[in-house]
């Protein structure tokens, strides 16, 4: 610590103190030994925009919650999460599904609600249709500002069920008008509206079906098609949004990521249109700087914008708080 630095960090030292003494003794901080400890606690740091997301987990940590996280991460955002199930995957595919009991759902939605305020909710594979009721009881109840809703049905690959067919009849009659913006990509639009998809027109008609069924915006996702436009179609504007197509062995978990990248904006203050374009920028840039990390289609990279430098390893954060000197790096292993 430098010697500005010590000053500072003595007056602070005593400031607290005398804010402790003038305090009622029974509201102080804990006596130990006769010493009082300094009331030294981080609360009065400004939290960031805090983002649920309600979503599945993959092990492999390309998909589902793992790119939930580490996206809001990536945003400046604090995600918290409810598991709505336990996947069985490695990049080579999805093995099993099993999926939380619905009063498990519940209560791990309660239990983060009762405590956290939540800036905004992305929600993503819901495993069946109980599952789906927990999370439209749940939005119903919180009147959240800020809803994504990706309605998971499949992985990108392989023929595992994320969601059951009951619950896609619920998610698209029900679940649907709790969200602010649903993004299905065109195979979950074509089954949520029943319409065949060729083409940008056919994109667009399925958006203002998706609408008419009482979602208040939708964005269809034009990645697999030839021309990797998006269109976004609030009620009113249908806005068609141009983008390159990467061509990447590492896209697993893009859907998850472009909807948590959504929530993430709305969650800072951002309108919808400018979030949904910021968002897909980021997983454009995300995409192309995936990377494999075993046999099959490789994860994102979500925080391709933090890599200018090799994180160090083996060292430490030098203490700030002048308590103990110091360490060397080379006396603590
Ligand atoms: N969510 C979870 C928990 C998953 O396991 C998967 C795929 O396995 C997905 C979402 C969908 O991801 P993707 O469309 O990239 O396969």
């Amino acid at each position: 610590m430098r010697c500005g630095e010590q000053h500072a960090y003595i007056l602070l030292c005593r400031l607290t103190q005398k804010v402790e003494r003038s305090r009622p003794r029974f509201l102080r901080g804990a006596w130990r030994g006769g010493h009082q400890a300094l009331s030294q606690n981080n609360h009065h740091n400004p939290a960031p925009p805090i983002v649920l997301t309600i979503a599945g987990f993959d092990p492999s940590a390309g998909a589902g919650i793992a790119a939930d996280l580490k996206t809001i991460a990536a945003h400046n955002c604090y995600g918290i999460a409810a598991v709505t199930a336990l996947t069985v995957q490695s990049t080579q595919g999805v093995q099993s599904v099993h999926v939380t009991p619905p009063a498990v759902l519940r209560a791990q939605l309660d239990a983060l609600a009762g405590d956290i305020s939540i800036a905004a909710v992305k929600i993503g594979m819901l495993g069946n249709k109980a599952n789906a009721a927990v999370v439209a009881e749940f939005l119903e109840r919180g009147k959240f500002a800020h809803v994504v809703l990706d309605p998971v049905v499949k992985p990108t690959a392989g023929e595992a069920e994320l969601l059951d067919a009951a619950g896609v009849k619920f998610l698209a009659a029900d679940l649907m008008k709790h969200a602010t913006v649903v993004t299905p990509n065109v195979v979950e639009a074509e089954l949520l509206t029943g319409l065949v998809i060729k083409d940008l027109a056919g994109m667009e008609a399925a958006a203002r079906k998706l609408v008419e069924l009482g979602a208040r915006a939708v964005v269809v996702k034009g990645g697999h098609m030839e021309k990797a436009v998006d269109v976004l179609f609030d009620g009113a504007e249908m806005l068609p949004l141009g983008g390159d197509h990467v061509k990447s062995e590492s896209a697993h978990g893009s859907g998850c990521t472009f909807a948590s990248a959504i929530a993430s904006q709305l969650a800072c203050g951002r309108g919808l249109a400018e979030a949904v374009m910021l968002a897909k920028t980021y997983v454009t840039k995300a995409i192309e700087k995936g990377f494999a990390i075993g046999k099959g289609p490789g994860p994102l990279d979500h925080f391709y914008r933090t890599r200018f430098e090799p994180a160090p390893r083996g060292t430490h954060e030098v203490p700030q708080h002048g308590l103990h000197p110091a360490a060397e790096p080379a006396t603590h292993r």
